[in-house]
C-alpha cells in the first residue's frame, strides 16, 4: 500500500480578527436582534451593493430565502414552479413546503445548469416561477431565460446559493433584474455558519418580503399591527456581524480559485475518462462552489468507490447531488402527476450526471498550484483503479 496522500489544503469556514471584532462588536452593541442593532441592515447593504440589487434582505437560512421568494413572487397551492432536477434538494423542497407543485426538468450535460429548451416545454398555465440554480458558481443561459420569461410570462427566480460574486456578461446576480437568493451555510462561499439573503430589483417586494420574514410586522410596530401572513425568518446581529467580515474577503477568494481551476481543470480534462464542469465563455466570473467532473459510464456503485478511495487519500472529495425525483422527499408532498419513471425518461442527463460526477470542496481551489497536481494525480490514480 504506497498510495499517494494529498498535502494539506486551506481549512473552510476561514476567519481572522475582523470577524472576531464583528461579533465582540455586535455583543457589545447589546442589541443582538436586528430590530434594535445595526449589523443587519449594515451588512444588507453592503451585500447588495457588493451584488448590484436594490435591495437584500438576511434571513435565517437559503432555504427560508427560496421560500420568502417564491411565496412573494405568488407561489402556493395551485401553482407550479420548474426546477433543475440536478440540484440540493432545497430547490425544490421550497415550493412543495408552500404548497406548489415542484417541476424538475433535465440539465446540460456539460454544465449542469437547466436547460432551457426543457424548461419551455414544461411550462404550463400554472407556471409561477422558473428556478435555474447556477451549479457551482456557472451561471445558467440567463440571456435564454430572460427571453423565455418574457415570452412566457413567468417569472425567473435565481438559486444563487453557489454562486455569491458571480458574473453573466458583466452583470452580477442583482443586476439581471430578477429576485435571487444566496445560502450562507457552513460550506458556503461566505458564512456564518448559517444564514441566508434574498435580493430584490425593486422596492415593493422587498417591503413585503421584510414584512413577512418579520411575522408580518413593519419595522417600527409598537402595537402588534400584523398586517400580513409571515413567519420569523430574521438573521441575528453575531452571523451579521461575521458574514460583513466574509464579503470583504469573497472576491480576492474567488480570483484565486478561478486561478486554480484553470489549472486543475486542465490537469482533469487530460486524465482518461475524466470530463471537468465546462465553463460558458458568457460567465465571465465563475464562483467556484465546488470543483465537478464526471467519469461517463461508471457506475454510481463504482462512482461511490472512487470517492471513498479520495477521501481515504485526503481530498475533500463527495458524491454529486442525487436527481432529486430519486430521493424519497420529493414525493413526499407537491410531486407533478408523473412516475418516477417518466420523469427519470424526460431528465437522461440529470440521472447520468447524479451517478457518475464528483464534487471536491471549494476549500482545495484556495491551495498552490503544486496541490493542484497533487489533487490530479491522486484522482488519475483513483479513476485508474475504479
Ligand atoms: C445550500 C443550498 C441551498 C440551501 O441553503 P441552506 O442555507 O443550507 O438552507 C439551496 N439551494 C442550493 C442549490 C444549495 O446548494
Amino acid at each position: 500500500m504506497n498510495a499517494r496522500q494529498a498535502p494539506e489544503f486551506p481549512r473552510w469556514p476561514q476567519y481572522d480578527t475582523s470577524e472576531r471584532d464583528g461579533l465582540i462588536r455586535a455583543l457589545e452593541q447589546g442589541q443582538w436582534w436586528r430590530m434594535g442593532g445595526d449589523e443587519v441592515n449594515s451588512f444588507e447593504r453592503e451585500f447588495a451593493d457588493h451584488h448590484g440589487a436594490e435591495h437584500a434582505l438576511a434571513v435565517t437560512n437559503g432555504t427560508h430565502a427560496l421560500e420568502l421568494a417564491l411565496q412573494c413572487m405568488g407561489v402556493g397551492p395551485g401553482t407550479e414552479v420548474i426546477v433543475p432536477a440536478f440540484t440540493f434538494i432545497s430547490s425544490s423542497q421550497a415550493a412543495q413546503r408552500l404548497g406548489a407543485v415542484a417541476v424538475p426538468v433535465d440539465v446540460h450535460p456539460d454544465t449542469y445548469n437547466i436547460d432551457v429548451a426543457a424548461a419551455a416545454d414544461a411550462i404550463t398555465p400554472r407556471t409561477k416561477v422558473i428556478m435555474p440554480v447556477h451549479m457551482a458558481g456557472l451561471m445558467a443561459d440567463m440571456d435564454a431565460l430572460a427571453k423565455l420569461s418574457a415570452d412566457a410570462g413567468v417569472a425567473v427566480l435565481q438559486d444563487a446559493a453557489h454562486a455569491h460574486g458571480a458574473r453573466w456578461q458583466g452583470k452580477r446576480v442583482g443586476e439581471l433584474g430578477t429576485v435571487a437568493t444566496f445560502s450562507f451555510q457552513n460550506g458556503k462561499l461566505m458564512t456564518a455558519g448559517e444564514g441566508g439573503a434574498v435580493t430584490f430589483p425593486d422596492t415593493e417586494m422587498y417591503e413585503t418580503a421584510f414584512l413577512r420574514h418579520s411575522c408580518g410586522r413593519p419595522r417600527d410596530d409598537r402595537r402588534y399591527l400584523h398586517q400580513i401572513a409571515g413567519s420569523n425568518l430574521r438573521l441575528n446581529e453575531f452571523s451579521a456581524s461575521v458574514l460583513r467580515a466574509q464579503l470583504r474577503r469573497l472576491d480576492e477568494q474567488i480570483a484565486l480559485r478561478d486561478e486554480r481551476w484553470t489549472l486543475l481543470s486542465q490537469l482533469l480534462g487530460a486524465i482518461d475518462g475524466v470530463v471537468p464542469q465546462s465553463g460558458d465563455v458568457r460567465v465571465d466570473r465563475r464562483s467556484h462552489y465546488m470543483a465537478m467532473f464526471r467519469i461517463p459510464g461508471i457506475t454510481e456503485e463504482r462512482r461511490n468507490a472512487l470517492v471513498d478511495r479520495l477521501v481515504d487519500a485526503g481530498l475533500p472529495a463527495f458524491a454529486a447531488f442525487r436527481a432529486i425525483y430519486r430521493t424519497k422527499a420529493f414525493w413526499e408532498i407537491g410531486a407533478p402527476d408523473e412516475t418516477q419513471d417518466a420523469i427519470a425518461k424526460r431528465c437522461p442527463n440529470t440521472d447520468a450526471i447524479s451517478q457518475d460526477c464528483v464534487w471536491l470542496h471549494h476549500r482545495l481551489l484556495l491551495a498552490g498550484e503544486q496541490e493542484m497536481h497533487a489533487t490530479a494525480e491522486i484522482i488519475a490514480d483513483g479513476v485508474a483503479a475504479a
